[in-house]
C-alpha cells in the first residue's frame, strides 16, 4: 500500500510515517499543500491522508481541485477541527473518512485499510475469508455446513472484521463503524452482536470446530485466520 502524508506539523508526521510503515506500508510525506497537490495528481498513490490547515493550500482547497477533474484515490482528513460544520464540509468536498486529532495510530491504520479493502473488493458481492463466504447483495453468510441471514448490523460487523482479516479492533472501532457511535454508550451492543452471528452459523455439526472470530480479551475482536487450520 502506496499512502502520501500531507502533513506541516513534524511530530505528527513523524508519528504517523513510523506507524505506517511498521504496519508495512509504504509512506511518502509532503509537509504543505502546493507539493501536495502535485503528488496526488500524479496518482502514484493508493490513498492520501490530508491535514487541513496546511501553508500553500489548505486540504479543503486541495479536495477542491482533485474531485471535480475525477482524481478518486481515497482521502482520509486529519484535522483538530473536531465540530460538525468542518466534517461536514470535507465530505462535501469528497474526503472518504475523517480522524480527529489527537487519534491512535491503530485507528488510522485500521480506516486505511478499510477503505482500501472496500476498494479492492469493490465489485465482489461475494467473498470468502477464514471459511466464512459472505454475500453482501443477501446478506447470507455460510460457514462449514452452515448458512444463515444476517440482520443490518451482523452483516456489517461481519463484513468490517473480514475486509481486514487478522487485524484486532476495538469495541470503540466497531462501535463507530456499525453503530455511528462516537462515545461509549457502555452496553455490550458489540459483544451481543457477536454472540448472535456465532449463534446463527453454528450447528450441532460444526460446533466442535473453532468459529473464526476471535474474541481478543480486554481489547476487542478479530478473524482469526489460522482457526480454520
Ligand atoms: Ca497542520
Amino acid at each position: 500500500m502506496r499512502i502520501l502524508l500531507i502533513e506541516d506539523e513534524p511530530k505528527i508526521a513523524s508519528f504517523v510515517c513510523q506507524g505506517l510503515r511498521a504496519s508495512g506500508m509504504t509512506v511518502e510525506h509532503i509537509d504543505n499543500g502546493m507539493q501536495g497537490l502535485q503528488a496526488v495528481l500524479l496518482a502514484q498513490h493508493d490513498l492520501v491522508v490530508l491535514d487541513i490547515m496546511l501553508p500553500g493550500l489548505n486540504g479543503f482547497e486541495l479536495l477542491q481541485k482533485i474531485r471535480p477533474i475525477g482524481i478518486a484515490t481515497p482521502v482520509i482528513v486529519l484535522s483538530a477541527k473536531t465540530d460538525l460544520p468542518d466534517r461536514l464540509q470535507g465530505f462535501d468536498l469528497g474526503a472518504d473518512d475523517y480522524l480527529a486529532k489527537p487519534f491512535f495510530i491503530e485507528e488510522l491504520i485500521a480506516r486505511i485499510r478499510s477503505l482500501l479493502g472496500r476498494n479492492a473488493s469493490h465489485n465482489e458481492d461475494i467473498f470468502s475469508v477464514a471459511g466464512i463466504t459472505l454475500n453482501r447483495l443477501t446478506r447470507k453468510a455460510d460457514w462449514q455446513d452452515h448458512s444463515a441471514i444476517l440482520s443490518q448490523r451482523e452483516f456489517m460487523l461481519l463484513d468490517y472484521l473480514m475486509r481486514s482479516p487478522g487485524y484486532i479492533f476495538s469495541r470503540k472501532q466497531i462501535l463507530q463503524h456499525v453503530w455511528n457511535f462516537n462515545f461509549d454508550p457502555q452496553t455490550n451492543v458489540v459483544d451481543v452482536c457477536v454472540q448472535r452471528i456465532r449463534k446463527k452459523l453454528l450447528s450441532d455439526k460444526n460446533s466442535k470446530s473453532v468459529f473464526p472470530i476471535e474474541s481478543i480479551r480486554g481489547v476487542g475482536y478479530r478473524i482469526n485466520l489460522e482457526s480454520t487450520a
